[in-house]
């Protein structure tokens, strides 16, 4: 497993985290860069925790609402 690159900016760049979707890495800078699939997004680690929270949040929701009828919600596109 890779866990050092460089950035577009020429910065070193150490994985943190890598799951099924998603790896995140922590760059020399102090910059955090987040990929989903083709989608890279860097952020501040204060961005990054923000955005946690609301993943948790959201990941609590969908556990209330249950698997079935979040299914049903996606699937009239009114999710
Ligand atoms: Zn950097």
């Amino acid at each position: 497993m890779q866990t050092t690159i460089k950035s577009p900016h020429q910065h070193s760049q150490r994985l943190i985290a890598r799951g099924d979707f998603a790896s995140v890495h922590r760059c020399e800078c102090g910059g955090i860069q987040l990929t989903i699939g083709a989608l890279t997004l860097r952020l501040t680690t204060a961005a990054l925790l923000s955005l946690t929270a609301t993943l948790e949040e959201a990941a609590g929701n969908c556990e209330q609402a249950g698997p079935a009828r979040a299914l049903t919600s996606f699937q009239r596109g009114d999710a």
